[in-house]
């Protein structure tokens, strides 16, 4: 038989969300393993940037300085923007007519908040690694990777983890951070609300004219937003990715074609806002599902990020949310060590489900009434939204809450 190696906790997904997480705790004397199944390609200064970037706001940044994180980022690649830019052109005569004289944009800027960024756009990838290398020079966390988890069963008060190298690990709490589909989840028997999109999203890599740029935009339309996200340089090239959603046969057919084709269609489509583009390198797209569990804590375990809630993309907030989980969770836990209370116990558990549960609610039900307000094309909510665009320019003080809002601060 097999030995069983025990630790406090074993968080399932090494991913940007399961990475903080143990990096938050190595401090402590809490034992952790990390289990994640894929190792990601080591950083290559010449590479072109990957098609999965996020774009995290200052909140998050502080949560990557705080544990150590940030330096590794900055020696990799990643890219500030200082200004957002949002608005529509309404296509109906009647709205448009109406509005003539009326601002319809909105400009965020971060000098308005004293700040010099109101985001950064960092590949997925190299926020793992950056996390991934605080744990590696940690005493207390062990990255087992690549493993992956087979599966698991509550014995007493412990969770026994059978893993597809014929390991077996023991722990306390077990952490899901194995993302949409979790197989945590699953196994737990913990379901989850869930609704596809009829709107799928298509994101490519563009080779770009100029510096690095520091303006993020969207542009509404009634099938779906069209965004730009600045990429960063790589040897003196500039890069950009443009996200287009539409619906799924649609976003099939640009999936499909050649890249020169598509290049053509996208510059076709895509507001005149997107100059400067020499080459459109690489494409993929994505489906897009609405997730929320119904409970993230059972006894002896808890969700975490995509594992408990999966959100649109719009208005890029998905890692943000699940940075907030571990920093709600990793407080709970630490406080619970101090205290000598068992880390699996559903009292303390419970504190992370009750703060986080309610936060996250309120993100999603935002996040559909943007869906819902900037994908339809009935004339009434065209010159709302219009109208709401140029009035939010305008809001002063209102403005500034809004921009604080999405920042996290
Ligand atoms: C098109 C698109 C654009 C997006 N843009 C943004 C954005 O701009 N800003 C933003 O904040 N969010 C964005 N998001 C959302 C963001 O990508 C997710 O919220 C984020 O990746 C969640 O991180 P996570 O660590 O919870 O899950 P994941 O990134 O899915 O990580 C889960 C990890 O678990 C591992 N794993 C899974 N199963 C097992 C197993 N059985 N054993 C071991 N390991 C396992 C996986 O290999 C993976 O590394 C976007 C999403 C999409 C689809």
């Amino acid at each position: 038989m097999t030995a069983s190696e025990r630790y406090d906790i074993v968080i399932v997904g090494g991913g940007m969300v399961g990475s903080m997480l143990a990096a938050l705790m190595v401090q402590s004397s809490i034992r952790i393993a990390v289990i994640e199944s894929v190792t990601p390609k080591a950083f290559d200064p010449d590479s072109l940037p990957d098609l999965r970037v996020s774009a995290f706001s200052p909140a998050s940044k502080k949560m990557f300085e705080q544990v150590g994180a940030w330096s590794n980022i900055e020696a990799m690649r990643h890219c500030p923007y200082a200004h957002m830019r949002v608005w529509e052109e309404p296509e109906n005569l009647l709205v448009k007519k109406l509005l003539s004289g009326h601002g319809n944009e909105t400009h965020f800027k971060a000098e308005e908040v004293g700040q010099s960024a109101l985001g950064y756009i960092v590949e997925n990838r190299i926020l793992q690694l950056a996390l991934q290398q605080v744990l590696e020079q940690s005493s207390n966390v062990d990255l087992l990777m690549p493993e992956e988890l087979q599966n698991l069963e509550r014995q007493g008060d412990e969770v026994q983890l059978y893993l597809k190298s014929g390991k077996q690990l023991t722990a306390s709490l077990v952490v899901g951070a194995d993302g949409a589909i979790s197989q945590v989840r699953k196994a737990i028997n913990i379901g989850v609300r869930s609704l596809d999109y009829p709107q799928h999203a298509l994101m490519a890599l563009m080779q770009m004219d100029g510096p690095q740029q520091d303006v993020t935009w969207q542009h509404f339309t009634p099938t779906g937003p069209q965004s730009f996200l600045p990429l960063p340089d790589v040897n003196g090239q500039s890069y950009g990715a443009a996200v287009w959603y539409h619906t799924p046969d649609q976003i099939q057919k640009l999936q499909k074609m050649p890249l020169d084709e598509f290049q053509d269609q996208l510059l076709d489509t895509f507001p005149e806002r997107l100059e400067g583009v020499q080459k459109v390198m690489a494409k993929g797209s994505f489906p897009l599902t609405r997730r929320h569990a119904h409970n993230y804590v059972k006894p002896g375990f808890a969700l975490v990020g995509d594992a408990a809630h999966t959100i649109h993309p719009l208005a890029g907030q998905g890692v943000n949310i699940g940075m907030q989980d571990v920093a709600m969770l990793a407080e709970q836990l630490l406080k619970a060590q101090d205290a000598n209370e068992p880390l699996g116990s559903i009292n303390v558990l419970k504190i992370y489900e009750k703060k986080r549960i309610q936060e996250n609610r309120k993100m999603i039900c935002a996040m559909e009434f943007f869906y819902r307000t900037f994908s339809n094309d009935s004339a009434p909510a065209a010159l709302i939204r219009t109208l709401g665009l140029g009035i939010a320019e305008r809001a002063g003080p209102l403005k500034k809450q809004v921009i604080r809002y999405a920042m996290g601060l």
